[in-house]
């Protein structure tokens, strides 16, 4: 077993959750189930009193469960950020998107928009999201892409990602051609997150996983695979892997998660102040408080870091049986 000391090195990575409301209530996402946490936003002083506990911040992700632009000081929270010489990029919705949110991304520095979209037909889209906004989304995204492209601007980098599940994969030929009349140079497939301990809930079951892809799917990834080639979008997966093997259960290890460096190298800190390990982890597991390995509104950052439950934590990804949460990851897509 990997013993890991009290002096472990501060993570110079965070994800930090904007805010935990959202406008949408997506079939995948633990809002459709009711949230693990009280709807609140994170403040710009809370921000900079965490930030400020670290010496160097590399990276740095402004969303968790949630609609960061919801959070009207998130271009401040941005510009701090910037201004501490971290990459900053978020996850949103798109609804929201419009030309003034649009322009204050710009302003303020953004390196990195992800826009999670999971569909290219708006039945599509109320079948995933449970949403009827599917047209204002693409319209929002084609607005700011033009405008970036038209600025010459370097960044924000802007993907479409799609959550794959077996109600939606047959669209993903179309979501990538999508992107292309989008101007969006980057498609990524990500995939399902369910727990790991109980039945689920909407979409976040097992029996909506792609996982074991049978024929028809890995048809319809081969088919985005090569209109990505022809119109010059990189289709991609999370982590190391390709789209395709990104769904694939097990790697031929046993024991994938001992690999996951996340919890060695980042936190992730919700907008009420607590600490988990990943991102992944409130999707894996219906026992939240298994995965809380302290709260930075009442400890310091390092006092948690370096804490008893992130030690165990830690520990006991290293053995057979690991945290709950880490038995669904496979090494190629959740580093
Ligand atoms: S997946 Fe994102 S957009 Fe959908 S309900 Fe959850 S936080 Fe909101
Ligand atoms: S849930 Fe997955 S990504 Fe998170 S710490 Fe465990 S193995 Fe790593």
């Amino acid at each position: 077993m990997q013993t890991v000391g009290t002096d472990i090195q501060l993570p110079k990575d965070l994800y930090l959750e904007a805010t935990s409301r959202c406008n949408l209530r997506c079939k995948g996402c633990i809002l459709f189930n009711g949230g693990w946490e009280p709807q609140r936003d994170l403040s710009l002083i809370e921000l900079i009193m965490i930030c400020d506990q670290l010496p160097v911040l590399s990276r740095v992700a402004l969303h968790g469960i949630g609609e960061p632009l919801l959070n009207d000081e998130l271009p401040g929270m941005i510009r701090y950020l910037k201004d501490r010489k971290a990459s900053v990029f978020l996850n949103s919705n798109g609804t929201l998107l419009n030309e003034r949110r649009g322009n204050q991304l710009l302003d303020a520095g953004l390196d990195e928009l992800r826009i999670s979209l999971d569909a290219a037909s708006p039945a599509g889209y109320k079948a995933v999201r449970n949403s009827d906004e599917f047209h204002r989304v693409v319209a929002n995204v084609r607005a700011f892409s033009k405008h970036i492209k038209s600025m010459h601007l370097p960044c924000p980098k802007l993907s479409l990602w799609f959550l794959g599940t077996r109600e939606n994969i047959s669209e993903l030929p179309d979501f990538v051609r999508l992107a292309a009349s989008l101007g969006v140079a980057e498609v990524y497939l990500q995939r399902l997150v369910y727990f790991q301990d109980d039945q689920g809930y909407g979409l976040a079951k097992s029996e909506k996983t792609l996982m074991g892809s049978d024929a028809a799917i890995t048809g319809w990834i081969n088919e985005s695979h090569a209109i990505a080639e022809q119109s010059g979008v990189r289709f991609n997966a999370p982590g190391f892997a390709s789209p395709f093997d990104s769904l694939q259960a097990r790697t031929g290890n046993p024991f994938p998660w001992r690999k996951c460096y996340r919890p060695h190298t980042l936190m992730y800190i919700t907008a009420g102040g607590n600490v988990l390990p990943c991102c992944i982890s409130p999707f894996a597991v219906s026992n939240y408080g298994s995965i809380i390995l302290g709260n930075v509104f009442y400890r310091s950052l390092s006092e948690i870091w370096s804490g008893s439950r992130y030690r165990i934590f830690r520990e006991k990804r290293q053995t057979q049986t690991p945290p709950e949460c880490c038995r669904g990851c496979g090494t190629l897509w959740s580093l």
